[in-house]
């Protein structure tokens, strides 16, 4: 799955201003757009400026931080994620050595992943019931990345899943096509972590990880695929799970970051 750059409207929309107009145009403003999109690698302007050379050689991992920022709130729980996903590959322990049997520099690779928001993606708890009468509960899918994909690949989070949300609503099926219909909304959990909580986004954005990494056998799609995908997220707290729990203790910036009991049950 090859998923462009993304670049912020503020400098596809802009349209080159020459050097001695700058002032005229607000000179802080445009400075700070130009700052921006050089680190996007966006070529706004045909003029050389003598700033663009020092700010083209940061490397890519602040051009996603900056991707992050241009996306809202969103962008800004994903970035803090994202931090503490990559503290836990800096640090010396079992989460780590893990990936950098896969990847021997993980933290490069993992900073260099993009990422978007599925906004109109699947936002419903579905609730079957199955041949043998028993129910099945489906959760709308947390996200999505490509299996053993490139560095500079893309993360896809569902705007309506677990990585962003507390709850989601609740449609049943019964056997046989009975009447069905819309339930109280449903709490949405990632393993035993609850919906919308830091530690529940930071087990997301390590199994999508351990995809991009070859660690964790495919898990889209089908309902196999969705009982994979429970079974992946247990492989990889059987090696993170440690360095999940700590996740966010040392700071005290999250309002549900307490949250983390729920009852075990299927995705
Ligand atoms: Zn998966």
């Amino acid at each position: 799955m090859v998923h462009p750059t993304v670049i912020p409207r503020l400098c596809a929309g802009r349209r080159p201003v020459p050097y001695t107009e700058r002032e005229t145009v607000s000179a802080r403003e445009a400075d700070r757009w130009d700052r921006l999109c050089a680190e996007l690698g966006f070529d706004g302007s045909a003029t050389a400026s003598p700033w663009h050379a020092d700010v083209q050689e940061k490397e890519d991992e602040d051009l996603v931080q900056e991707e992050l920022k241009g996306m809202g709130e969103h962008g800004l729980i994903i970035m803090r994620a994202r931090e503490e996903v990559v503290e836990i590959l800096q640090g010396q322990n079992r989460c780590a050595a893990w990936f950098e049997q896969a990847e021997s520099d993980a933290v490069k690779k993992f900073r260099s992943l993009h990422y978007s928001i599925d906004e109109t993606g699947p936002q419903y708890t579905w609730k079957i019931q199955g041949a043998d009468g028993g129910w099945h509960y489906q959760q709308p899918y947390v996200a999505s990345s490509m299996e053993g994909a490139s560095t500079g690949s893309t993360i896809t989070i569902n705007g309506r899943g677990a990585f962003f949300q507390l709850r989601s609503g609740m449609r049943i099926v019964p056997r046989g096509g009975g009447p069905g219909g819309l339930s109280t909304s449903q709490l949405l959990h990632l393993d035993v972590y609850v919906g919308g909580t830091l530690r529940a986004q930071v087990v997301a954005l390590l199994h999508e990880f351990s995809h991009v990494a070859g660690l964790l056998p495919a898990d889209g799609g089908s309902l196999i695929g969705r009982e994979l995908s429970t079974q992946n997220t247990q492989i990889v707290l059987r090696h993170c799970g440690a360095q999940v729990e700590a996740a966010g203790k040392h700071k005290s910036l999250f309002l549900h970051s307490g949250a983390g009991a729920s009852p075990r049950g299927k995705q």
